[in-house]
């Protein structure tokens, strides 16, 4: 119960496959979800916009096959509904285009529930649209038809009325078609549709994995069983196919067809991840370490209440900075408690960490290791100066010693503790072991020792020698080789942009 307050169901499009195509308004709806039920959807990463807490309910429709029955998800909608507070459903693509939407408003309605519809991007426009195919275009199209495909051309029962639609839209569009392809095509042809008309047909559309075959009402069925394509798909019939050829764009880019696992922590994942979909590549997250700060009761905590102490904090991680900041501003209430430290920063990164907090770098290396940190450092004098080094809590000694060496009296304190996640993906496991993917990414000798771990000794020996595996820089390389394992490629530049503009280079060889 939500203290009496009035339920409101939002029945949101979730669009058609790439999670970048739900609409503003459907996040927001998301974002004050108390319920989320969904069904089948292209892309579960949309669940992470509704709150951790919010309670999520998955009604099993898949493309294959559906678990809950119509009128069982209806009384669910409607129970929620009841409970009060915010339930979203939602639907993929758009929720009226196909979605049996209609019906669950219905009921609704019925019970006396509010609702809100708020549409999505349907698959049968998303779909040909990444395909470079528009569904209308001047001269060659000026109307389209959304049709089912799922109702056996052959049956009497059909509703469609072949007759009037083979020649009365330019552009005909079929969802759920794959399976009837043979009945779809004969009976067009039958009613006057040119066999020569241009056909495509695009599976799974705006996903990485998308693909799609074309050719004519006379020919697509063959190429269609050549190709064993599997739905779920959207059928294109129509002399807007040819403008194909000009206008493809999305199965053509940088890193498109490539299969790219990421192994940062789920947290830090995200940059590497948007950046190489955003290159056309699928990517799979496989984190292979969580973070852990250090808390109120640890060493750091200490160091942080005496900070006046110190003339430099040098952050070597942005995981560094991140434990650091947020205890800092736990322990004293306010960003000033940083006091007037110098500041200095590894790496790009690890700076815009800092910067994050408004705060500026006072020295940044120029090459992202601690080697390059410290040719940074000696511009400055260090005989009895204090310096305080948060970072992780397994890390090497190189750059407190060299410190010491020229004088500093430097406190290191673990800053966070990097720990194996409690569970792993056990398909992107199965994807290394059966060799279904293009690279994998090591950001940090950590990700890769854990990764190694996944796998247990003899597992990890047998998948060692054909690891295609890119490292970010010489350190993580050098943990690498000690697991006898040599990266097909390191980054130039040691930083996660780097990561991806180095995979772009090598998979574009
Ligand atoms: N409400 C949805 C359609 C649901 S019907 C929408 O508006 O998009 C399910 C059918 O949609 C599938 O059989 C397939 O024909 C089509 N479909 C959904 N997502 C698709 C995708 N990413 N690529 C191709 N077809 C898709």
């Amino acid at each position: 119960m939500n203290g009496g307050k009035p339920g409101i169901v939002y029945l949101v499009g979730a669009g058609p496959g790439d999670a970048g195509l739900i609409t503003l308004k459907g996040v927001r709806c998301l974002e004050k979800a108390e319920v989320v039920i969904y069904d089948f959807l292209a892309d579960p990463a949309l669940l992470s916009h509704a709150p951790a807490t919010s309670e999520k309910i998955n009604v099993g429709k898949s493309v294959y096959h559906h678990t809950m029955e119509q009128r069982e998800i209806n009384t669910l909608l409607v129970n929620k509904g009841r409970e009060g507070g915010v339930v979203v459903r939602l639907k993929g693509g758009d929720p009226f285009v196909f979605g049996r939407g209609g019906e669950e408003c219905e009921a609704l309605h019925a019970a006396g529930i509010p609702f809100e519809v708020v549409p999505g991007v349907t698959a049968g426009i998303a779909a040909p649209a990444y395909a470079g195919i528009p569904v209308t275009s001047r001269g060659c199209a000026s109307s389209v038809a959304f049709v089912t495909g799922n109702e056996d051309p052959a049956k009497p029962y059909s509703t469609i009325r072949w007759e009037h639609l083979a020649q009365g839209a330019d552009t005909l569009v079929f969802y759920m078609g794959v399976g009837n392809l043979a009945g779809i095509t004969a009976e067009l042809m039958r009613h006057g549709r040119s066999s020569a008309t241009p056909v495509a047909i695009v599976r799974w559309g705006t996903k990485s994995t998308q693909r799609t075959i074309t050719g004519t009402l006379a020919t697509i069925v063959e190429t269609a069983e050549s190709t064993s394509l599997l739905p779920p798909a959207i059928i294109i019939v129509g002399e807007v196919v040819a403008l194909r050829d000009r206008l493809h764009w999305f199965e053509n880019r940088p890193l498109s067809g490539k299969r790219i696992i990421n192994t940062r922590s789920r947290a830090q994942a995200s940059q590497l991840s948007v950046l190489l979909t955003d290159l056309g590549a699928e990517v799979l997250e496989l984190p292979t370490i969580a973070v852990e700060p250090a808390g109120r009761e640890s060493a750091l905590a200490a160091e942080i209440e005496n900070l006046e102490g110190y003339q430099w904090i040098v952050f070597t991680s942005a995981n560094g900075v991140h434990a650091f900041f947020n205890l800092l501003l736990a322990i004293k209430g306010d960003i000033r408690g940083l006091g007037s430290a110098r500041l200095a920063s590894i790496g790009p990164g690890t700076t815009a960490a800092i910067n994050g907090y408004r705060i500026r770098v006072d020295c940044t290396a120029s090459e992202a290791v601690a080697e390059g940190l410290l040719a940074a450092l000696d511009a400055y004098t260090w005989e009895g100066v204090r310096v305080l080094l948060p970072r992780a809590a397994r890390a090497r000694d190189l750059l407190p010693d060299a410190l010491r060496a020229r004088g500093a009296a430097v406190t290191v304190a673990a800053a966070y503790t990097t720990v194996t996640p409690e569970s792993v993906d056990e398909s992107i496991k199965d994807a290394i072991l059966h060799d279904r993917y293009d690279l994998i990414t090591f950001s940090s000798p950590s990700t890769f020792e854990n990764f190694a771990g996944l796998f247990g000794a003899s597992g990890f020996a047998e998948i060692a020698r054909t690891l295609r595996a890119i490292s970010i820089g010489p350190v993580t390389t050098a943990a690498m080789a000690l697991s006898g394992v040599t990266p097909v490629a390191q980054a130039r530049e040691h930083t996660i942009p780097g990561i991806a503009a180095t995979i772009r280079e090598y998979l574009q060889k």
